[in-house]
């Protein structure tokens, strides 16, 4: 090696290691509001530079079809960045997509450079790179498909799915022990990653969609998992280093989203929770109360005490705005008012407090579930913001409700309930809410921005 390549080798292994450390501190900093930001920009810088590094490995001379491929991804990523808040698990999930056929792609390469002068080692790794590449694929598109509601959201159940499953994926691992005995073999590859692409489907078929966000963040672990045996593979530090953070922060995130929906993860992949949930959505209509925003605004005007209660409404109506207005004009009329945050309020983990920051809503009146929970019995008013599921004390007390056992926000112990929605449409789970139809309960029918808006306006506050 040329002392300029040595030079450059230090340079790139001195890039790298910065890169690891950032993507390190990325994750570290975005565990909290207050240095999210940091962790994003720590988690750009990082990749920035490991591409940088990359770039400058020896042995690359071609550079042209390095920047049509860093322009056709900035053309796909570019638009990816921009959708909206409640579409970010499908969008996520099509980046795991991406990631995995990366990892698939230079996996296939691999093989076919290496073969068949290819260790025993090697092309154990290199077949759990493309198995888990392969079905990430096609799983990660699916759970994409039925969060869009491109495919359809219910599960898809039939006898015999699990042992079909098993079976295919069994012959995929046999292909691979083959492969790794007789590298030579070169014509099961294909078929190999084939059996992988078709067990990504069928892992998927039998999930409702209320599981979808769950699934995707283990999908992420499995991306996660393959870039490190690709970063073996291509005997790369960084990659094994950053595949093994996505991939343990990808399980880490699925077991905290299992435990506050009270779900195991065998339940959640082998289930078919939408079953249930269509079936107990048929209820026969009962009395509820109601009230107008004049008295909305009445009430908390005279409480002391308030707690609002985001959910995926609030998300849905874009209302944490007026929320903030809300907040504004109660709190300057002395009422101490907080926030509850339940771990999988909206439609992923931290969509409320994301919202809420986005709003300047002061990080300290954000509470966690745990925390806040014994304070409702003391609060003058729960004022739920098209959450349903998160607040449904059958969780508690009907053993026979599909979510029971999940942890709630106990909002039905506040002296006066009020819940702002636009109907009596179930939640995301699918079933009734018998908060709904206690005594304590007023139903403030409407949009969540409008709705608040108008209480806004009865209270003096507000643009
Ligand atoms: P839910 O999905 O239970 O309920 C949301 C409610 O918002 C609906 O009942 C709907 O009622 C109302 N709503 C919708 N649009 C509007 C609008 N424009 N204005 C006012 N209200 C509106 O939400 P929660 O946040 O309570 O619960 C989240 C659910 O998602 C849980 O079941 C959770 O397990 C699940 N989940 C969450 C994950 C996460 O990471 N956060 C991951 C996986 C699942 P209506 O139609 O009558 O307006």
């Amino acid at each position: 090696m040329t002392p300029e390549l040595a030079g450059s080798q230090v340079v790139i292994e001195i890039l790298y290691l910065i890169a690891s450390v950032l993507f390190i501190l990325s994750l570290k900093w975005m565990s909290s509001p207050t240095s999210a930001r940091h962790g994003i920009w720590a988690g750009e810088a990082g990749m920035v530079l490991a591409i940088v590094g990359t770039l400058m490995r020896n042995g690359l001379h071609d550079y042209h079809m390095i920047a049509i491929a860093l322009v056709l991804g900035a053309i796909i990523g570019v638009p990816l960045g921009n959708v909206a808040m409640t579409a970010v698990p499908q969008r996520t999930a099509l980046s795991h997509a991406f990631g995995a056929l990366c990892v698939t792609l230079v996996g296939s390469a691999e093989f076919y450079l290496r073969t068949p002068d290819i260790s025993r080692f090697m092309m154990s790794v290199l077949s759990i790179e493309v198995i888990l590449g392969g079905l990430t694929i096609t799983g990660s598109l699916m759970a994409a498909g039925k969060l869009q509601e491109i495919l359809p959201q219910r599960p898809l159940t039939y006898k015999g799915q699990n042992f079909v499953n098993f079976v295919l994926f069994a012959i995929a691992v046999a292909i691979a022990v083959t492969l790794v005995l007789h590298p030579e073999q070169k014509a099961l590859f294909p078929f190999m990653i084939l059996l992988a692409l078709i067990f990504g489907v069928l892992l998927i078929i039998p999930i409702g969609g209320a599981d979808m966000p769950t699934v995707i963040s283990l999908l992420n672990a499995y991306a996660g998992l393959s870039a490190a045996a690709m970063g073996f593979v291509l005997d790369s530090k960084l990659l094994i280093i950053a595949g093994a953070l996505d991939g343990s922060s990808g399980l880490i995130l699925s077991i905290i989203m299992s435990k506050a929906m009270n779900r195991s993860f065998t339940n959640v992949l082998f289930g078919a929770f939408g079953q249930v949930q269509a079936a107990a959505a048929a209820g026969e209509a009962k009395p509820v109360r109601s009230a107008t925003p004049e008295e909305a605004a009445a009430i908390l005007s005279a409480a002391n005490r308030v707690i609002i209660v985001p959910g995926y409404g609030m998300a849905v109506a874009q209302a944490q705005h007026k929320v903030r207005e809300l907040y504004d004009a109660l709190t300057k009329r002395g009422v101490d008012v907080r926030f509850a945050i339940h771990p999988v309020a909206g439609r992923m983990p931290g969509h409320m407090n994301v919202l809420l920051a986005e709003a300047d809503i002061p990080y300290d009146r954000l509470i966690e579930m745990d925390e806040i929970n014994g304070d409702f019995p003391q609060t003058d008013v729960a004022l739920v913001i098209g959450a349903n599921d998160v607040t449904n004390p059958a969780a508690r007390t009907d053993t026979t409700s599909p979510i029971y056992g999940m942890p709630i926000l106990d909002v039905d112990k506040a002296h006066t309930v009020m819940v702002i929605k636009r109907s009596m449409n179930p939640g995301f789970a699918g079933i009734d809410n018998p908060l709904y139809y206690l005594d304590n309960t007023l139903m403030l029918f409407g949009d969540a921005k409008a709705f608040v808006g108008s209480i806004v306006r009865e209270l003096g506050g507000g643009h």
